[in-house]
Protein backbone atom coordinates (compact mmCIF):
# COMPACT_ATOMS: atom_id res chain seq x y z
CA UNK A 1 0.00 0.00 0.00
CA UNK A 2 1.37 3.32 -0.67
CA UNK A 3 2.19 6.47 1.79
CA UNK A 4 -1.54 7.91 0.66
CA UNK A 5 -3.29 5.07 1.61
CA UNK A 6 -4.16 5.24 5.54
CA UNK A 7 -3.45 2.79 7.93
CA UNK A 8 -6.64 0.76 9.09
CA UNK A 9 -6.38 1.29 12.25
CA UNK A 10 -7.00 5.12 11.65
CA UNK A 11 -9.28 4.59 8.72
CA UNK A 12 -11.11 3.08 11.48
CA UNK A 13 -10.93 5.66 14.14
CA UNK A 14 -11.64 8.20 11.46
CA UNK A 15 -14.62 6.43 10.59
CA UNK A 16 -16.08 6.17 14.12
CA UNK A 17 -14.85 10.06 14.85
CA UNK A 18 -16.90 11.30 12.10
CA UNK A 19 -19.76 9.12 13.16
CA UNK A 20 -20.35 10.13 15.87
CA UNK A 21 -20.25 13.68 15.37
CA UNK A 22 -23.01 13.11 13.19
CA UNK A 23 -24.92 11.01 15.53
CA UNK A 24 -24.57 13.80 18.43
CA UNK A 25 -25.07 16.30 16.02
CA UNK A 26 -22.39 18.25 16.68
CA UNK A 27 -21.94 17.84 12.36
CA UNK A 28 -25.27 19.35 11.90
CA UNK A 29 -27.97 18.25 9.67
CA UNK A 30 -27.63 19.34 6.24
CA UNK A 31 -23.76 20.43 6.90
CA UNK A 32 -21.61 20.38 3.99
CA UNK A 33 -18.64 18.23 4.87
CA UNK A 34 -15.31 19.15 3.27
CA UNK A 35 -12.71 16.60 3.17
CA UNK A 36 -10.16 19.13 3.85
CA UNK A 37 -11.55 20.58 6.85
CA UNK A 38 -12.51 17.49 8.38
CA UNK A 39 -8.95 16.32 7.76
CA UNK A 40 -7.29 19.09 9.23
CA UNK A 41 -9.81 18.67 12.65
CA UNK A 42 -9.03 14.79 12.86
CA UNK A 43 -5.42 15.39 11.89
CA UNK A 44 -6.08 12.74 9.16
CA UNK A 45 -5.37 12.71 5.74
CA UNK A 46 -7.94 13.37 3.22
CA UNK A 47 -8.43 10.11 1.88
CA UNK A 48 -9.21 8.83 5.17
CA UNK A 49 -11.92 11.53 5.40
CA UNK A 50 -13.72 10.24 2.09
CA UNK A 51 -13.53 6.58 2.67
CA UNK A 52 -15.35 7.10 6.23
CA UNK A 53 -18.08 9.67 4.46
CA UNK A 54 -18.67 7.05 1.75
CA UNK A 55 -18.99 4.50 4.75
CA UNK A 56 -21.48 6.62 6.38
CA UNK A 57 -23.32 7.57 3.11
CA UNK A 58 -24.19 4.18 2.95
CA UNK A 59 -25.74 4.03 6.36
CA UNK A 60 -27.71 6.95 5.29
CA UNK A 61 -25.72 9.46 7.73
CA UNK A 62 -23.97 10.94 4.98
CA UNK A 63 -25.57 12.13 1.81
CA UNK A 64 -22.79 12.29 -2.14
CA UNK A 65 -23.84 14.19 -4.18
CA UNK A 66 -21.96 14.77 -7.29
CA UNK A 67 -20.00 17.90 -8.21
CA UNK A 68 -20.82 18.77 -4.46
CA UNK A 69 -19.38 15.99 -2.26
CA UNK A 70 -20.69 15.23 1.14
CA UNK A 71 -23.15 16.57 2.96
CA UNK A 72 -24.70 15.33 6.57
CA UNK A 73 -27.74 14.32 5.61
CA UNK A 74 -30.44 16.38 6.07
CA UNK A 75 -33.82 15.96 8.47
CA UNK A 76 -36.60 16.38 6.49
CA UNK A 77 -40.03 16.04 7.21
CA UNK A 78 -39.73 13.10 4.90
CA UNK A 79 -37.39 11.57 5.73
CA UNK A 80 -38.24 11.66 9.73
CA UNK A 81 -41.93 10.33 9.18
CA UNK A 82 -39.69 7.78 6.74
CA UNK A 83 -37.37 6.32 9.71
CA UNK A 84 -39.44 6.63 12.42
CA UNK A 85 -42.34 4.27 10.56
CA UNK A 86 -39.45 2.22 9.78
CA UNK A 87 -38.38 1.91 12.97
CA UNK A 88 -41.70 1.92 14.86
CA UNK A 89 -42.88 -1.73 12.47
CA UNK A 90 -39.08 -3.28 13.19
CA UNK A 91 -39.03 -2.35 16.96
CA UNK A 92 -42.54 -3.33 17.68
CA UNK A 93 -41.76 -6.92 15.61
CA UNK A 94 -38.79 -7.27 17.71
CA UNK A 95 -40.08 -6.45 21.29
CA UNK A 96 -43.18 -8.79 20.26
CA UNK A 97 -40.86 -11.67 20.03
CA UNK A 98 -38.61 -10.50 23.01
CA UNK A 99 -41.70 -10.49 25.24
CA UNK A 100 -42.86 -14.10 24.30
CA UNK A 101 -39.77 -15.26 24.26
CA UNK A 102 -37.71 -13.64 27.32
CA UNK A 103 -36.78 -15.78 30.62
CA UNK A 104 -35.16 -14.72 33.73
CA UNK A 105 -32.31 -13.88 32.53
CA UNK A 106 -33.69 -11.52 30.14
CA UNK A 107 -35.74 -10.09 33.07
CA UNK A 108 -32.99 -9.79 35.01
CA UNK A 109 -30.86 -7.90 32.29
CA UNK A 110 -33.69 -5.13 31.83
CA UNK A 111 -34.27 -4.70 34.83
CA UNK A 112 -30.69 -4.27 35.44
CA UNK A 113 -30.47 -1.53 32.20
CA UNK A 114 -33.51 0.25 33.43
CA UNK A 115 -32.19 0.68 37.57
CA UNK A 116 -29.07 2.42 35.30
CA UNK A 117 -31.19 4.61 33.04
CA UNK A 118 -32.93 5.84 36.28
CA UNK A 119 -29.55 6.55 38.05
CA UNK A 120 -27.97 8.04 35.17
CA UNK A 121 -31.35 10.39 34.21
CA UNK A 122 -30.44 12.16 37.07
CA UNK A 123 -26.94 13.70 35.91
CA UNK A 124 -28.51 14.87 32.49
CA UNK A 125 -24.85 16.70 31.97
CA UNK A 126 -23.70 13.27 31.24
CA UNK A 127 -25.26 13.31 27.94
CA UNK A 128 -22.65 10.30 26.77
CA UNK A 129 -23.61 7.95 29.79
CA UNK A 130 -27.59 9.20 29.32
CA UNK A 131 -27.20 7.88 26.04
CA UNK A 132 -25.77 4.72 26.14
CA UNK A 133 -27.89 4.26 29.15
CA UNK A 134 -31.04 4.63 26.80
CA UNK A 135 -29.54 2.83 23.89
CA UNK A 136 -28.45 -0.28 26.22
CA UNK A 137 -32.48 -0.02 27.80
CA UNK A 138 -33.91 -0.18 24.39
CA UNK A 139 -31.74 -2.80 23.70
CA UNK A 140 -32.86 -4.98 26.93
CA UNK A 141 -36.12 -4.62 25.58
CA UNK A 142 -35.94 -6.54 22.63
CA UNK A 143 -32.64 -8.88 23.86
CA UNK A 144 -34.81 -12.14 24.11
CA UNK A 145 -36.52 -11.64 20.25
CA UNK A 146 -35.93 -14.59 18.79
CA UNK A 147 -34.55 -13.46 15.14
CA UNK A 148 -30.99 -11.97 14.66
CA UNK A 149 -32.03 -10.13 11.07
CA UNK A 150 -34.70 -8.48 12.93
CA UNK A 151 -32.16 -7.03 15.82
CA UNK A 152 -29.59 -6.34 13.13
CA UNK A 153 -32.29 -3.86 11.32
CA UNK A 154 -33.83 -2.52 14.60
CA UNK A 155 -29.93 -1.53 15.64
CA UNK A 156 -29.50 0.25 12.68
CA UNK A 157 -32.67 1.62 12.71
CA UNK A 158 -32.11 2.99 16.30
CA UNK A 159 -28.63 4.61 15.45
CA UNK A 160 -30.16 5.86 12.15
CA UNK A 161 -32.62 7.96 15.02
CA UNK A 162 -30.30 8.67 17.66
CA UNK A 163 -29.74 12.17 15.34
CA UNK A 164 -33.38 12.80 15.86
CA UNK A 165 -33.34 12.02 19.15
CA UNK A 166 -30.70 14.53 20.09
CA UNK A 167 -32.73 17.27 17.74
CA UNK A 168 -35.19 16.65 20.06
CA UNK A 169 -33.58 17.07 23.26
CA UNK A 170 -32.17 20.22 21.59
CA UNK A 171 -35.45 21.91 21.10
CA UNK A 172 -37.26 20.86 24.25
CA UNK A 173 -34.92 19.93 26.54
CA UNK A 174 -37.08 20.96 29.21
CA UNK A 175 -38.07 19.19 32.97
CA UNK A 176 -41.30 18.12 31.60
CA UNK A 177 -39.99 16.39 28.71
CA UNK A 178 -37.17 14.29 30.39
CA UNK A 179 -40.01 13.60 33.08
CA UNK A 180 -42.42 12.52 30.45
CA UNK A 181 -39.69 10.32 28.55
CA UNK A 182 -38.65 8.27 32.18
CA UNK A 183 -42.36 8.25 32.33
CA UNK A 184 -42.44 6.25 29.21
CA UNK A 185 -39.54 4.00 30.48
CA UNK A 186 -40.87 2.54 33.51
CA UNK A 187 -44.55 1.97 32.09
CA UNK A 188 -42.75 0.25 28.95
CA UNK A 189 -40.61 -2.04 31.66
CA UNK A 190 -43.72 -2.68 33.85
CA UNK A 191 -45.46 -3.46 30.55
CA UNK A 192 -42.66 -5.84 29.51
CA UNK A 193 -42.36 -7.33 32.69
CA UNK A 194 -45.85 -8.11 32.78
CA UNK A 195 -45.35 -9.83 29.38
CA UNK A 196 -48.72 -7.04 28.14
CA UNK A 197 -47.36 -7.19 24.72
CA UNK A 198 -50.21 -4.72 23.27
CA UNK A 199 -49.68 -2.65 25.90
CA UNK A 200 -45.82 -2.72 25.49
CA UNK A 201 -46.45 -1.82 22.06
CA UNK A 202 -48.82 0.56 22.43
CA UNK A 203 -46.44 2.46 24.69
CA UNK A 204 -43.32 1.83 22.62
CA UNK A 205 -45.27 3.78 19.40
CA UNK A 206 -46.04 6.43 21.45
CA UNK A 207 -42.73 6.68 22.49
CA UNK A 208 -40.88 6.87 19.23
CA UNK A 209 -44.07 8.82 17.88
CA UNK A 210 -43.00 11.32 20.38
CA UNK A 211 -39.56 12.24 19.39
CA UNK A 212 -40.90 12.09 16.17
CA UNK A 213 -43.13 14.62 16.62
CA UNK A 214 -41.24 17.32 18.68
CA UNK A 215 -38.61 17.02 15.61
CA UNK A 216 -41.23 18.01 13.15
CA UNK A 217 -42.37 20.79 15.12
CA UNK A 218 -38.77 21.76 15.27
CA UNK A 219 -38.19 21.75 11.54
CA UNK A 220 -41.78 23.40 10.72
CA UNK A 221 -40.80 26.29 12.92
CA UNK A 222 -37.10 26.32 11.33
CA UNK A 223 -38.56 27.09 7.77
CA UNK A 224 -40.89 29.41 9.67
CA UNK A 225 -38.07 31.21 10.40
CA UNK A 226 -36.45 31.25 7.12
CA UNK A 227 -35.87 29.62 3.75
CA UNK A 228 -32.60 29.47 3.82
CA UNK A 229 -31.96 27.74 7.50
CA UNK A 230 -32.55 24.18 8.43
CA UNK A 231 -32.38 23.64 11.89
CA UNK A 232 -29.21 25.41 12.10
CA UNK A 233 -30.76 29.18 13.44
CA UNK A 234 -27.24 30.45 14.06
CA UNK A 235 -25.47 28.89 11.00
CA UNK A 236 -27.03 29.85 7.44
CA UNK A 237 -26.31 27.74 4.91
CA UNK A 238 -23.70 29.89 2.31
CA UNK A 239 -25.50 28.00 -0.74
CA UNK A 240 -28.30 30.28 -1.69
CA UNK A 241 -30.42 27.30 -3.15
CA UNK A 242 -30.90 25.21 0.11
CA UNK A 243 -33.80 23.20 -1.10
CA UNK A 244 -33.91 19.60 0.92
CA UNK A 245 -34.47 16.52 -1.34
ZN1 LIG B 1 -36.49 5.69 25.18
Amino acid sequence: MSGDVPSASKTEQTFWAVREALLSCELRPGDRLKCNVLAARYGVSPSAIREALSRLSSEGLVVATPQRGFRAAPISPDSLLDVTEARMEIEVLCLARSLRCGGLQWESRLIAAAHVLRGTGRHLGDKYGWRDAHSKFHEALVAACDNETLLQIRRNLFEQTERYRRMSVLGHGSDGRIKKTDADHQLLLNAALARDVDKAITLMRDHIGATSRTVLQMIEQAKADSDERVLSPSRPLKRSAARRP
